[in-house]
């Protein structure tokens, strides 16, 4: 039996960011991950941090995700300062193409309500386009520029996240898979297999398998997985300063000349496959905004999974009846843009018992009754 304050489980940048901010005022902390830190959609993800781009209006979400880039430039400076590791922040913007007559109506709907609710957005003809990307297609038309969106790197982001709460004291625990669970006003015990880990509160990470874990707990999350499919070209030098949204799809310059492409959203289940079709779709769109990368070599492929909500916001907050259990999970699109504020309402209901700003994202709105 191993026992620490809080045990996490499920090690993505979620529960790595919130095991790293317990562990730094003095809480002790295991994370049990069944493969290894990262191993989940964490790593898998194109690290855009676009809360303008990703809403359709004002609402909650809207302000959880704005929250969140504010706390990206100082949250970036800490991580490295505390692991050592630049996670390649940068907010340089997003640039969206207008490509056909619905994107243009779209654009208009976009603009209005951004200038409602007071928020930068740029109509920008072609030329301006090309004046600050110029390696996309001279054919194409304007775009919609979002100066305060950004991107980070996400995989860096993992490794940054475990470097620094080792350095906290995190007990990481990795290749243990949380079979069973049980809690009562005492505590929660957390059985694996190899080992039981007994705990004052435990915290539910584990992304698109959480609705696993809420079973074993006896708990409905209603977390599903949704698939997205990638292709990673590799180029001389980098090509885009900042992310290039066309069409529901994107790509993005990573250091070092990758060029991530991406990514197709699928209702499949838990199917990891890399498909042909959406390979030859992926690499179709990109090559048509960016015929410059046509003799790319194309260096890797992937696929993992979103964890998707019904309603499309996560799931932060006690689980009701068990309320020394808390989900941090659903967070689908936006899992890497959210991790800063996530880590910090979670570490603030963990410490102080503060619910403020977590109503809407609370797991007993999938209650009945
Ligand atoms: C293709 C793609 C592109 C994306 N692009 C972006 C983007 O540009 N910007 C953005 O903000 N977000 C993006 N996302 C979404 C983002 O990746 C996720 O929302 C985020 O990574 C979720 O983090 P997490 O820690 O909750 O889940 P995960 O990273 O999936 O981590 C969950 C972990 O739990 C572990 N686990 C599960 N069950 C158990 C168990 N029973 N016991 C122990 N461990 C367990 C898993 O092994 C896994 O490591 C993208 C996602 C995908 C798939």
């Amino acid at each position: 039996m191993k026992s620490s304050d809080v045990i996490i489980v499920g090690g993505g940048a979620i529960g790595c960011s919130i095991a790293w901010r317990l562990a730094q005022v003095g809480l002790s902390v295991s994370v049990i991950e069944r493969d290894v830190p990262g191993a989940g959609a964490s790593s898998s993800a194109g690290g855009m941090l676009l809360p303008q781009e990703e809403s359709n209006g004002p609402g909650d979400m809207l302000n959880l995700m704005l929250q969140s880039r504010a706390l990206y430039p100082a949250f970036s400076e800490e991580l490295h300062s505390e692991s050592g590791i630049d996670i390649e922040f940068k907010s340089k913007g997003a640039l969206k193409l207008l490509l056909d007559e619905e994107d243009e109506r779209l654009a208009d709907k976009c603009l209005e309500w951004h200038r409602r609710e007071g928020l930068p957005l740029e109509r920008l003809a072609s030329a301006e386009v090309l004046e600050i990307e110029p390696n996309l297609s001279p054919e194409l038309g304007g775009g919609l520029f979002f100066p305060n969106e950004g991107q980070v790197g996400n995989r860096k982001l993992v490794v940054a996240l475990v470097a620094a709460a080792q350095v906290a004291g995190v007990e990481f625990h990795n290749g243990e898979e949380m079979l069973g669970i049980r809690a009562d006003e005492k505590g929660v015990e957390i059985e694996t297999g190899a080992d039981t880990y007994s705990g004052a509160t435990a915290v539910l990470c584990g992304g698109a398998w959480s609705k696993e874990i809420g079973d074993r707990l006896g708990f409905g999350l209603p977390v599903f997985p949704y698939k997205g499919q990638m292709v990673q070209l590799q180029v001389p030098a980098s090509m885009f300063e900042r992310p290039i949204l066309h069409g529901g799809a994107y790509i993005i310059s990573k250091p070092v000349g990758r060029v991530i492409c991406g990514g197709t959203m699928e209702k499949v289940g838990f199917d990891k496959r890399v498909t042909g079709e959406a390979i030859h779709s992926i690499l179709e769109n990109t090559l048509r905004i960016a015929p410059s990368l046509s003799n790319a070599e194309v260096a890797d492929t992937w696929a993992c999974f979103r964890p998707a909500t019904p309603d499309g916001l996560p799931i932060l907050g006690r689980i009701p009846g068990s309320p020394n259990i808390i989900a941090a999970t659903g967070h689908f699109r936006n899992g890497i843009l959210l991790t800063p504020v996530t880590a910090e309402l979670i570490a603030g209901l963990v410490l102080k018992g503060e619910e403020e700003g977590l109503a809407p994202f609370a797991p007993g709105r999938f209650v009945d009754g």
